[in-house]
């Protein structure tokens, strides 16, 4: 939940929708260099570094703030990671309609 902004509201005129590559989404990822590598997500209830609760991604337990921000789970926006995977595979985006 957010705190209300005083920020100028404003009109949006034009929306552009894309597809990341694999370099720019490692380039977004705070979770350098690797990823995602660990297949554990909590330690004795704390998230792993490298799993998918890492705390690089965000907050999400109001005990804990944001490794990459420092903020609370509440003002904490998130942040990008990455999976390098073994193997390439298709994406559902590009995938043609089956007939
Ligand atoms: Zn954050």
């Amino acid at each position: 939940m957010f705190m209300h902004s005083e920020a100028d509201i404003k009109k949006v005129k034009r929306v552009q929708f894309g597809i990341l590559g694999p370099d720019e989404i490692k380039a977004m990822s705070v979770m350098q260099p690797d990823g995602v590598t660990s297949d554990r997500t909590f330690d004795n209830g704390k998230p792993v570094q490298g799993g998918l609760m890492d705390p690089r991604l965000g907050s999400i337990d109001r005990y804990i703030n944001c490794a990459t921000c420092g903020m609370d789970h509440n003002e904490c926006p998130g942040h990008f990671g990455h999976i390098e995977l073994a193997k390439p595979i298709r994406s559902a985006a590009s995938a043609s309609p089956a007939l």
